[in-house]
């Protein structure tokens, strides 16, 4: 049983979410049952039943009905610990299940029949002591994951009400949106000063964005002014497009591709996109624009493969080598030492990054002289090539379902009108890490994810990995 929080952990970073670390605890002589509701990518409720320890769990996508006649859908999933019954609050946006957690109900459950031998047979029956749910309930087990939660005909059923009149939370009385105002607003309410880096304003510096290591909009804008000078060769004059967070990483982020208004620092580009209508894409022209765009509090920068005034002619392809989850970091570097000598034995030189999240990247600058058609099927063919070689370790298709053991490696980024993550750009999945130009011997010791902004800044005390990027002028043969 222990084992059974096993995947519960796993799942979970706890040095950024608060829930509680999956520990058995010994079964209480009254079996709790809690249900919260959970505002997470897909709003649901979470209904937990104690036993033997933990907290046997089914995500409820329309939640539990009074009404006997509704058969909601229950999905099993992972057994959570016994203390999550207590929580309440946000899980940062990023992390598993990120979202706001409410607790809808709680209390005591009764099974009718052996409830163990019910989880195997496919139906539990039970009773619920709860402030909300009460009377008896059925559980019936349809297929894989997939069982039924159903109300019985008794004092409790009700065919008319609905429970989202119950919208608080039964221990603080809060609704979602106000656990998860309590949660930002300290942070919102705290600023009114204000900061002029580069002749740009930036408005609520003190605002934190990356929560779990309290890194503010200032502690940004000051890193991308630090780096600005070893990023531009990659940034300037590229469109553009960034990910924003206006209330921080654990907040809502968006994509933003177009500007609406006028901002120092930065130009607009027309482009005509495949039905012939003009789009409007934007890109940073200078110091400015770049600090510009960290106003509008932008974090992470995507860019093109070609610089806006040569948009034609690509200059930097991209592989990214984005592993299986369950591949060794051995196996990843193999794969970019495999790309790389496959690049050398062409004579292209090549440089070596880490994406910043789980993956690397190897950049391949070449002289703008090639159309993207040339340029992508290039691409393409470099990963077949290696897909041929070793059909067991690589992967040319992006699709999930294909990469198991493997590592896809990512040559869609060379396709016209596609972007890649900038070099020394922050990322926010992965609160704060960079998207850092290495050496190649540097392979073997920094992890994809290891480099951080304090690093990223430290580093610029030593050469330049990338010093040499723009002086090979090499092409496609
Ligand atoms: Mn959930």
């Amino acid at each position: 049983m222990t084992n059974k929080l096993i995947k519960y952990n796993k799942k979970r970073n706890f040095n950024k979410t608060k829930e509680p670390i999956g520990k058995k605890t010994s079964s209480s002589s009254n079996l709790h049952f809690v249900v919260q509701h959970h505002m997470a990518k897909k709003d649901h409720y979470d209904f937990r039943l104690e036993l033997n320890g933990v907290l046997i769990s089914w995500a409820v996508p329309k939640g539990p009905s009074f009404n006997p006649h509704d058969k909601r859908l229950a999905i099993n999933v992972e057994d959570h610990p016994l203390s999550y019954r207590n929580f309440e609050g946000i899980i940062p946006k990023g992390q598993y299940g990120g979202g706001t957690v409410m607790l809808w109900d709680k209390g005591f459950w009764i099974p009718i029949n052996n409830p163990q031998q019910g989880l195997q047979n496919g139906t539990l029956k039970f009773t619920l002591k709860g402030k909300r749910l009460k009377g008896n309930w059925t559980l019936v087990h349809m297929q894989n994951k997939n069982w039924l939660l159903i109300k019985e005909n008794d004092n409790y059923s009700n065919n008319i009400a609905d429970i989202s009149q119950f919208n608080t939370s039964i221990k603080t009385g809060l609704t979602i949106n106000e656990i998860n105002n309590n949660e930002t607003l300290p942070k919102k309410q705290s600023v009114n000063s204000q900061l002029v880096i580069e002749n740009v304003k930036v408005t609520n510096p003190d605002k934190i964005i990356f929560d779990n290591f309290q890194i503010s909009k200032r502690d940004i804008a000051i890193y991308y002014q630090t780096m600005y000078k070893r990023m531009a060769p990659y940034l300037e004059n590229r469109i553009i497009s960034t990910i924003r967070c206006p209330d921080g990483t654990s907040g809502t982020c968006f994509y933003k591709k177009h500007m609406e208004n006028i901002y120092q620092g930065l130009a607009k580009v027309m482009i005509n996109n495949e039905k012939g209508i003009k789009e409007d894409y934007y890109y940073i022209k200078n110091i400015t624009g770049l600090i510009s765009e960290v106003q509008m509090n932008s974090i992470e920068f995507h860019i093109w493969g070609s610089k806006a005034k040569k948009l034609a002619k690509p200059d930097m392809m991209v592989f990214g080598l984005d592993p299986d989850e369950k591949l060794e970091l051995k196996d990843l570097r193999q794969g970019v030492k495999d790309l790389k000598k496959i690049l050398d034995d062409l004579s292209l030189v090549s440089f070596l990054k880490t994406s910043g999240g789980k993956g690397y990247h190897v950049v391949v600058p070449i002289k703008p002289s090639t159309s993207w058609k040339k340029f992508q099927a290039f691409a393409k063919n470099i990963v077949l090539y290696m897909e041929a070689k070793w059909p067991d370790r690589y992967v040319s298709n992006d699709r999930k379902s294909q990469r198991k053991n493997k590592i896809f490696i990512d040559w869609m980024r060379n396709i016209k009108g596609s972007t890649s993550v900038a070099p020394y750009s922050l990322r926010i999945k992965k609160n704060g890490t960079v998207s850092m130009p290495l050496a190649w011997r540097e392979l073997n010791k920094i992890a994809p994810d290891e480099i951080k902004m304090p690093d990223a800044v430290k580093r610029l005390r030593r050469q330049d990995p990338w010093k040499n990027f723009w002086n090979s002028n090499q092409e496609l043969k």
